[in-house]
């Protein structure tokens, strides 16, 4: 690991460990991260970032480090996926009734909006542009 990506584990690591506490309860753990130019969800859709249960994984696109606020957003959707994979131990929720649960009660402590209906699967992006 260079240098830079020490850093940048480290400032993902914080990340994770501030919303973990302040979300989650402090109940996850500290997931691997890999951070990529682009990323394709399994319905060829471009997205943000991910959750590869496989790897314990949260993937993230590159260019979010340019914007902290969509960073944290980013990081707390698949914190919320982590949650219904290792502690709810639900995996075939995917964006069902559990992850919109989970995602209500987590956003509360740091003022997200809960997930709208037919945007789970982006919340809380589309819940912070319609706020604006
Ligand atoms: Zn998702």
């Amino acid at each position: 690991m260079t240098g830079d990506q020490v850093h940048l584990a480290a400032l993902l690591n914080h990340g994770h460990w501030r919303l973990n506490a302040a979300c989650f309860g402090g109940r996850l753990a500290l997931p691997n991260w890999h951070l990529a130019d682009e990323l394709v969800a399994e319905t060829g859709a471009q997205c943000d970032g991910g959750w590869w249960p496989d790897d314990r994984e949260i993937r993230l696109r590159k260019d979010l480090l340019a914007d902290l606020s969509a960073l944290a957003g980013v990081m707390l959707h698949e914190m919320v996926h982590q949650y219904v994979w290792e502690v709810a131990r639900r995996p075939e929720d995917g964006h069902g009734l559990l992850f919109t649960t989970v995602a209500t009660v987590a956003g509360r402590p740091v003022g997200i909006a809960p997930p709208l209906p037919r945007h789970v699967e982006v919340w809380p992006a589309v819940t912070r542009h319609q706020e604006v």
